[in-house]
């Protein structure tokens, strides 16, 4: 018998149909095609082991002739506002879950998670006197990097609803690669509700500022999948379209690997996170390999130091980037350098130590006369127990009653404008 092969409705043979629809569409041509898997055969940090590699190969194609999440009109906007706050002349903040879940996309916690940025922008523009760009953690946050490939209990780790299930069980932490497609589908439902919400905003909300989406690019077959080469401008360019903003974490990036490859042939503005551990001079190169033509909006680094060590490693990579001449902005990402384990038992955060890094953020830029432009934070829209401390104080015990989080703790919405008020206060001072 013939084999069966499994044909999406793009690629089917319809009588009579349009030639175009029988030929499957080819999202990319081939030159770009081999700059693409040559910079992935590079070496790749925490990517899933899929039991069956051709079927993800296979998905990863069915992802290449699916419409964009985002356009490159779009993230080229993004870019420009993102030159404005490399220049001093606005404030980025960036925010939403740790890993976003498909069990909690609904419309009221994506309207709630945009209400909070939007509010954090409101305090922050009030106190701290110049222009807020809000970029969203959303629509695409479903990867998640793990510091080992086993949990508590022995069991291979979740690594995000993109790539497996949070349930304790065997079968459920099974990578499996249709769960790019849901994946897909669950950013582009989330996308649908921020642009509907935007589309009734009105005044400054209803503007030029935002939200846009981000997340972290770290699992490639996905990254790769929604890669569109745009031609428009005359010049080729290949752009991520998984999202507006994308970063590359803290543990995938290494120099010599795929992750920094692939953002380099993107033309998405791209954030970098940087640990304490990494050298003035390597700083550096991520900002000259990201940004050849060194264009103001194209580079974030975001520093991610923990709350001791702040101001002891951050003022020499500052100042190693402003010789090197390149433009670039510099966020704070107070969270994940101040995780600990509660006597209970929960991961959590204290307030006070997320405040205290970013404090010490803001008092490193300023004592260098270099712009603090932004903040990154993991919030939840809604009134969870995951951090502890803030104005209502929440104690070492609550943290049990609402602690919903898939992977990090969040601040809760109070928790967070409460932040974005201090920080608007930092960056008047
Ligand atoms: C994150 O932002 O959720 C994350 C994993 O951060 P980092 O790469 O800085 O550890
Ligand atoms: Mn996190």
């Amino acid at each position: 018998p013939a084999p069966t092969t499994k044909e999406s409705p793009v690629t089917k043979a319809v009588p009579g149909a349009p030639a175009e629809r029988r030929t499957p569409r080819q999202p990319l041509p081939a030159p770009w095609r081999r700059r693409v898997d040559s910079v992935l055969s590079l070496p790749a940090e925490q990517q899933p082991e899929w039991p069956d590699p051709a079927r993800a190969e296979e998905v990863g194609r069915e992802l290449g002739t699916l419409p964009p999440l985002t356009l490159p009109a779009e993230v080229d906007l993004l870019r420009g506002r993102l030159a404005q706050v490399a220049a001093g002349d606005a404030f980025l903040v960036q925010g939403g879950d740790c890993a976003e879940t498909f069990a909690d996309t609904t419309e009221p916690g994506v309207r709630a998670g945009i209400e909070t940025l939007e509010r954090m922008a409101d305090a922050l523009a009030r106190r701290g006197g110049l222009p807020v760009l809000t970029v969203a953690r959303l629509a695409g946050q479903y990867a998640k990097p793990r510091s080992s490939p086993t949990d508590a209990l022995g069991l291979p780790a979740y690594r995000g609803d993109i790539v497996n299930s949070a349930r304790p069980a065997p079968r459920a932490r099974r990578p499996d690669p249709r769960r790019m497609l849901r994946a897909y589908a669950y950013a582009a439902g989330t996308l649908n509700v921020v642009r509907a919400l935007r589309a009734g905003a009105s005044g400054r909300h209803g503007g030029n500022w935002g939200p846009f989406v981000s997340h972290e690019a770290l699992l490639l077959p996905y990254e790769r999948g929604l890669a569109r080469l745009d031609e428009s401008s005359g010049t080729p360019k290949l752009y991520g379209l998984s999202g507006h903003f994308l970063w590359i974490g803290e543990r995938t990036r290494r120099l010599d690997g795929a992750h920094v490859a692939f953002a380099e042939l993107l033309a998405n503005p791209i954030g970098i996170k940087i640990g304490p551990g990494a050298a003035p001079g390597q700083v550096v190169e991520y900002a000259e390999r990201l940004n050849p033509g060194n264009e103001p909006g194209r580079v974030t680094l975001i520093s991610r130091m923990g709350d001791e060590k702040v101001r002891d490693v951050l003022p020499a990579m500052v100042e190693a980037v402003r010789k090197s001449g390149q433009r670039v902005v510099w966020q704070c990402d107070p969270m994940h350098g101040n995780t600990y384990e509660s006597a209970a038992g929960y991961k959590t955060r204290h307030f006070d130590r997320i405040v205290n890094e970013m404090q010490g953020f803001f008092e490193v830029h300023h004592a260098l006369g270099s712009h603090p432009g932004g903040l990154h934070i993991e919030f939840s829209g809604s009134d969870v127990t995951e951090c502890v401390g803030g104005a209502r104080g929440i104690s070492d015990a609550e943290i049990g009653g609402r602690y919903e989080t898939a992977c990090d703790p969040r601040l809760n919405s109070r928790q967070a404008v409460e932040l974005a008020a201090l920080a608007g206060r930092a960056l008047a001072a």
